[in-house]
């Protein structure tokens, strides 16, 4: 071992690295200058927790010393990540936060320098792997309620569950964008929209950044860039998307909640254009930080620095693709599949010259500079008898609040909704109504969802449906699908609630994403009563509804969490007006797509016009009537490179109070490279008491104008063309000249 001597020392004589006054910069250097090659490489190494699962667990969460050997190998790795939720065999808050203290105890105590471990999780919608933590929307609901405010609030309540519990390192949020609905992984998403997805995935990046509990809590931007068009709609399998597309659409939500602050990046585990993303100097290093800015860590997804071998086979053996890693800009290699092939095959890159120490110094010291920001050194562990206190049935008003805010009417038949006094007897129909599984959605207990033997505390529609019943309101829950018809018969009205099995990443792929066959026939079979049905959907993504279109209501609820009972209830008897709108286009059948609003020009040709929606992104109706009554531009005129200011006029022209959501379009007349006929360039959501009317004042960021210019290569820089531009919100329109 290097000998702690030569070095500056801090404060009291401890070496100046273990001194939290001086400044992060000459503490990442101090500490890298006493490392060796394999404690740096060490950091830039992470094992996953799963390890501790079988013969390495006891009971009670209680780690032994030869399974803590084994996940962390003897070696000095760096980070330690419960993927997909993993956690102690006993799922309280409290045997986390133990297991989590147990494996950074091991950590300092084998680490010769006494350097923390950095502990990752995925939360991406509350503190879901953990049994009796408030489940949040997933962030497709999330994107419906246009509430930057609502996602910061979401993302500091999951940190805070998460620091309650040890943890340091939250892998969320997902800043792909849903642009393919057979992809297994689009609920996991802000929508469509480049600009509603950054905006969100921002605010998700401060709330975390921002969240103030028992730790700091660093957010991950994943996973950069172009994940979420493989070609035929099955996870991680190639894209083939044009430099434009790519640029201008794929990339900016990224950039967005990069440029928010976030502390680090994970890297898309699919290949663009031929190219691994892990293997992408372009896109890790020129774009992300040269472009962009950005100085955190970047981490690679599960096992993909292997993969560039393994699958992608753009090396021929592992050291060969830990160095197109390391150097594209990889700086933490995720599960890298045996730690010590790792740290092996990494020393042997960097001995044969294939890898720099400057990178290596580089690398790690981001993860250091992490460590250090994050307070780690300091406050290394957690009170793990607070954690059950802080975590189990917290944060259910933001939880309610986000469910509620997220629900989007999308047909109100004759006003159905909300039942009034004459709804005295309302049937319940459809498996979904009682389903707290498929409400809370994937990555919840389990990875791919709550495993079938244990029962998530929340509400269902049902419990909530007969919570929010109003004395005189008999809610028969019927017992199935004949059932449900025969008491329809009498019913004052049915409301039906169907859906679409949970599950994460590959396996929630689906060539056909619609509603099955035997939901379509109870819809169908439901309306022929002649009697009054409302559709409930749970699902992560809009199902074609084929037989089961055209009921007299319908409510998209997508993934609503443990708390979307009450919030679905709200909606039906009128405690919750509902604001939601689309941030996906819905189709009317599977096959018409892609479908997202931002069709080039030319694409709606025909009968098969592929934008043949069943309802439009930004779509969603409320219990009260708004107008859009002006829209201004503070200067009509802007020079290239500014933002731009409206004002819209808007009024509460209805009996209720309400939330309004404000989208602001612009569009080209003429483009010289096709330009999407529609952009959302700003947007805000304000609540409008009935009667009430207010002007607004919006930006719309220069950026949001931008397209890239050039002839078929399309890999110029973006900018935004002088000429004019229409911004529209509603049928309001002004035109805007760029200079
Ligand atoms: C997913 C990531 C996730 C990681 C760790 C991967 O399979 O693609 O989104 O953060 O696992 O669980």
């Amino acid at each position: 071992a290097a000998p702690l001597t030569g070095f500056p020392a801090g404060a009291g004589g401890e070496p100046l690295y273990r001194d939290a006054r001086a400044g992060v910069d000459d503490r990442v250097r101090d500490l890298l200058g006493r490392m060796t090659l394999e404690e740096k490489i060490g950091q830039m190494t992470q094992i996953a927790v799963v390890r501790l699962q079988g013969d390495c667990r006891e009971s009670g969460g209680e780690l032994t010393e030869a399974c803590l050997r084994t996940v962390l190998r003897g070696h000095a790795v760096g980070s330690v990540l419960s993927g997909g939720g993993m956690g102690p065999p006993v799922n309280t808050p409290r045997a986390w936060a133990r297991m989590v203290n147990a494996v950074q105890k091991y950590a300092l105590d084998h680490s010769r320098l006494r350097v923390p471990v950095l502990y990752g999780i995925d939360a991406v919608h509350g503190h879901h792997s953990v049994l009796g933590a408030t489940v949040l929307p997933h962030q497709l609901g999330l994107a419906a309620a246009w509430d930057p405010e609502l996602v910061r609030d979401c993302a500091g309540a999951t940190a805070r569950a998460v620091a309650a519990t040890g943890i340091d390192w939250n892998f969320a949020p997902v800043a792909d964008l849903a642009r393919d609905r057979r992809w297994g992984r689009y609920y996991e998403t802000f929508g469509e929209d480049p600009l509603l997805a950054g905006a969100l995935a921002a605010a998700a990046v401060r709330g975390t950044e921002d969240a103030h509990g028992a730790k700091d809590v660093a957010s991950t931007v994943k996973h950069v860039g172009g994940y979420s068009e493989p070609a035929n709609g099955h996870d991680r399998v190639p894209a083939d998307v044009s430099p434009r597309y790519l640029q201008d659409t794929l990339l900016a939500p990224y950039r967005t909640a990069v440029e928010a602050g976030a502390k680090s990046v994970m890297v898309n585990s699919g290949a663009v254009n031929g190219v691994p993303a892990t293997a992408s100097h372009h896109l890790l290093t020129t774009i992300l930080r040269q472009r962009w800015g950005f100085t955190g860590v970047t981490v690679s997804d599960w096992q993909d620095v292997r993969a560039l071998w393994t699958t992608y086979k753009v090396a021929a053996d592992y050291p060969h693709a830990i160095a197109l890693a390391v150097n594209a800009g990889v700086d933490m290699a995720m599960e890298p599949y045996e730690a010590g092939e790792f740290t092996e095959g990494l020393r042997s890159a960097v001995q044969g010259g294939l890898v720099s120490r400057r990178r290596i110094d580089e690398a790690a010291g981001r993860v250091l500079r992490l460590k250090f920001t994050l307070g780690l050194f300091e406050r290394p562990f957690t009170d793990a008898e607070r954690a059950d206190g802080e975590v189990l049935g917290a944060a259910q008003d933001t939880a309610r609040r986000a469910a509620a805010s997220s629900l989007v009417l999308l047909r109100n038949e004759r006003n159905i909704l909300p039942f009034g006094p004459s709804a005295r007897r309302i049937v319940v129909a459809g498996s979904y109504a009682d389903d707290i599984a498929a409400q809370t959605g994937g990555w919840t207990v389990g990875w791919q969802r709550v495993p079938e033997d244990v029962k998530v505390p929340g509400t269902t529609v049902l419990a909530g449906i007969e919570a929010a019943a109003p004395a005189g309101t008999r809610v028969v829950r019927a017992r199935d699908a004949a059932d449900a018809v025969r008491q329809a018969r009498t019913a004052d009205a049915t409301v039906v609630v169907v859906g679409e099995r949970p599950a994460a990443e590959g396996e929630a792929d689906s060539p056909r994403p619609e509603l099955s066959p035997d939901q379509q026939e109870l819809v169908r079979s439901l309306k022929e009563t002649g009697r009054p049905v409302v559709v409930v959907v749970i699902a992560g993504r809009p199902l074609a509804l084929g037989e089961a279109a055209g009921t007299d209501g319908l409510l998209m609820s997508w993934l609503p969490g443990t708390e979307g009972g009450h919030a679905v209830a709200g909606v039906l008897f009128g405690g919750v007006n509902p604001g939601g709108r689309l941030p996906v286009s819905w189709p009317r059948r599977t096959g018409n797509e892609p479908l997202y609003y931002q069709q080039l020009p030319g694409t709606n040709a025909g009968a098969e016009s592929t934008h043949d929606v069943a309802y439009d992104f930004g779509d969603g109706l409320s219990y009260t009537t708004y107008r859009f009554e002006a829209l201004g531009l503070e200067a009509a005129t802007v020079p290239a490179g500014r933002d731009a200011r409206v004002t819209v006029r808007v009024a509460n022209t209805g009996g209720r109070d309400g939330d309004l959501v404000v989208p602001v379009y612009v569009s080209r007349p003429v483009s010289r490279v096709l330009a999407p006929r529609r952009r959302l360039v700003a947007f805000t959501r304000t609540r409008l008491r009935a009667g009430e009317s207010c002007t607004l004042r919006l930006t719309v960021p220069a950026r949001a104008l931008e397209v890239t210019p050039g002839d078929l290569d399309g890999a110029g820089t973006p900018r935004v063309e002088p000429g004019t531009y229409t911004a529209a919100v509603g049928a309001r329109t002004a035109t805007l000249t760029i200079t």
